[in-house]
């Protein structure tokens, strides 16, 4: 392996870097963000546009290829196709994408895709109007359906569907949220809460195991890879027409093979969802620090990425939602 390519302590290449433009949201899903929460990063504290290109481009520079654009919700940051756009032109960036929750997608759809993001992820954890706003107390199940379908005419494909699944909330949707993407050709992603924050802790937990066994023999899957795949765990149709994914980060773990890193809005890169390793970048970038300094505070930064999460072991550890982190 090249002397410039990001690798950790344990040997993994760390190529894929997940940037979150806003911590905050238009919606309070039940396993993300509390329901009356307030504590945001300050408006002076997020990181400018110019010193997350300057922060991509490090990256860049050490060997990661691929980008996705997170947040909370990052539709709500304002100007971000151009965001995307400057990105895409760095050179070594090969593959931007973006999670979304879908409320503002028909309107910023046709922008993203000029602006050369590649891949889209949407959340979307019910096909039933009450639940959707049960769930994230917004009732936004039309408004997301249509972004999926304006999104889908701007040409991204296939767009992957997020669903969190929950025991006693939406397990009980997992097949027919599984015919619906069959349906319009979106790829499906089951997810498993993670403890982060009591929200995520709170959530109902499902183990995804038996529900996958279930929905092999049901439609007839088979073991698969798909494209940009991350750490889910994919079965696909035997024609190749269908896929679900599973993230199983409790039931079957994948910190193994875990080649990524996080940088939240104020330009703290986060090693690991489930610890709390950290290192913060923005008082270096606004120090004026070169960028060969840049690239060596990067690579200390890598070396502080530890083993594994604890969700199982130490389910109460991490009290940072997901929001604030870019999940
Ligand atoms: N707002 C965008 C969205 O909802 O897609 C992007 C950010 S959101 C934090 C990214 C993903 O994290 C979503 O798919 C969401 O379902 C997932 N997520 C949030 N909290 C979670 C938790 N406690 N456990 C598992 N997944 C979680
Ligand atoms: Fe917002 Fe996404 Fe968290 Fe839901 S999961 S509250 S949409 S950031």
């Amino acid at each position: 392996m090249s002397p410039d390519v990001l690798q950790d302590r344990f040997g993994r290449r760390i190529d894929y870097l997940r940037l979150s433009v806003t911590d905050r949201c238009d919606m309070r899903c039940s396993y993300c963000m509390p329901e009356g929460f307030s504590d945001y990063e300050e408006p002076q504290d997020w990181l400018s546009f110019a010193e997350i290109e300057r922060v991509v481009a490090a990256f860049a520079r050490l060997g990661t290829s691929r980008f996705r654009i997170t947040g909370g919700e990052p539709l709500l940051r304002r100007n971000l196709s151009q965001l995307a756009a400057n990105l895409n032109r760095l050179p070594g960036v090969h593959d931007l994408s973006l999670s979304t929750n879908g409320t503002q997608l028909a309107r910023h759809a046709a922008a993203l895709k000029a602006a050369g993001v590649s891949r889209l992820n949407v959340s979307l954890d019910s096909l039933c109007a009450e639940r959707v706003l049960d769930i994230t107390r917004r009732d936004a199940l039309a408004q997301i359906q249509d972004g999926l379908l304006v999104a889908q005419s701007c040409g991204f494909a296939p767009i992957k569907i997020n669903m969190v699944v929950m025991g006693g909330v939406n397990e009980d949707e997992v097949d027919n949220m599984a015919e619906y993407c069959f349906r319009h050709g979106f790829v499906l992603r089951l997810i498993e809460t993670m403890p982060m924050g009591n929200t995520g802790r709170n959530a109902g937990y499902v183990d995804l195991q038996p529900i996958r066994q279930r929905l092999q023999a049901r439609f007839g899957l088979v073991d698969g890879v798909v494209r940009g795949g991350g750490p889910a765990r994919y079965l696909v149709s035997p024609d190749g027409d269908f896929s679900i994914g599973f993230i199983t980060p409790l039931s079957q773990h994948f910190c193994e093979t875990c080649n990524r890193v996080r940088l939240s809005v104020e330009g703290t890169l986060y090693l690991c969802l489930g610890q709390e390793h950290q290192f913060a970048l923005r008082p270096l970038l606004r120090a004026g620090i070169s960028d060969a300094e840049l690239d060596a505070a990067i690579r200390s930064a890598i070396e502080l990425k530890p083993e594994r999460h604890e969700f199982r072991e130490q389910p109460g550890k991490i009290i940072r939602v997901m929001s604030k982190t870019g999940g």
